[in-house]
């Protein structure tokens, strides 16, 4: 096979949803024992962790504006076992080396991998500051987002950025929408705004990921509950959530409401809250 050959096969792959692939080496000569010094440096790296399960190891949460440790939960590099006659597993990354937003941008292309292609005007990838210290993630798109091609363009994007820039101002902190990096975790608009299915998330969520390490931000925070599941791999909700310092691999996680739902006028007693989450997250990242 070709290069590229290998390349569209790990793409198609990773369009089905795959993580990662594993090749097996081979099985040691029995007559030439290795030691364990002869080991490829590759051959006991952890396997890429996709989801960080909040239980695992949070970084230490309080005083509040305390940055979160972004080490702990990497997983412990498996002891090497002895070699015997069982092949090692190598495990190969997806994502491009070199990975950037316009290169993940070109690879969605015209993107029609789920049926949220159907009912889209525009794809929204994403907008804001590529090398952003902090990357919020929203669900989808809503009919403005979907209309214009740009993320938290509504009445939510509104608020998102009166929270933004607001809470900066009102903590000394010299920041603008535009310095910060704003997408979703699907890039096309659910009918009738509806959460998007987990096979969309699945397929569309390979690019969030991407998103997010290319950027490579100091923190994340995710925008409700989808942003959270689709991120942290959890089920629970945000009120479980939200506060608290979780992971993504190790970039620290912040969960709070998403602006919709504060829109609503019963969900005011939220807002404080949210407020809250978005001063621990902006001072983290800011001060
Ligand atoms: N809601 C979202 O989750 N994302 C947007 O871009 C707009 C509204």
């Amino acid at each position: 096979m070709t290069k590229d050959e290998v390349r569209n096969r790990l793409l198609f792959y990773q369009d089905l949803g795959v993580k990662t692939i594993y090749r097996r080496t081979p099985a040691p000569n029995p007559q030439q024992p290795e030691t364990r010094n002869q080991e490829p440096a590759t051959s006991h790296q952890p396997p890429e962790t996709r989801n960080q399960k909040p239980e695992t190891a949070p970084p230490p949460p309080a005083p509040s504006n305390q940055p979160p440790a972004t080490s702990p939960q990497q997983p412990a590099t498996p002891s090497p076992q002895p070699r015997s006659a069982a092949a090692e597993l190598i495990v190969l990354p997806l994502a491009p080396v070199h990975d950037n937003l316009a290169k993940i941008s070109e690879d969605i292309g015209d993107c029609k991998r789920c049926r949220l292609h159907e009912g889209r005007t525009r794809i929204v990838f994403g907008s804001g500051n590529d090398q952003a210290r902090l990357v919020f993630v929203g669900e989808g798109p809503g009919a403005d987002e979907d209309a214009q091609g740009l993320p938290f363009v509504g009445r939510a994007g509104q608020l998102l950025t009166q929270m933004i820039e607001g809470t900066a101002q009102k903590e000394g902190i010299p920041l603008k929408r535009p310095d910060v990096y704003i997408c979703n975790v699907v890039k096309c608009r659910p009918p009738e705004n509806r959460t998007p299915q987990p096979d969309e998330m699945e397929i569309c969520g390979q690019f969030l990921f991407r998103q997010l390490e290319a950027i490579r931000p100091k923190a994340i925070c995710a925008l409700g509950s989808t942003a959270a599941k689709a991120i942290l791999g959890t089920k629970d909700g945000v009120m479980r959530l939200r506060g608290k310092w979780l992971q993504w691999r190790d970039i620290p996680v912040i969960v709070t409401y998403h602006p919709s739902y504060l829109l609503r006028p019963y969900n005011q007693n939220a807002k404080k809250e949210a407020w809250d989450d978005l001063k621990k997250v902006l001072h983290y990242v800011y001060d």
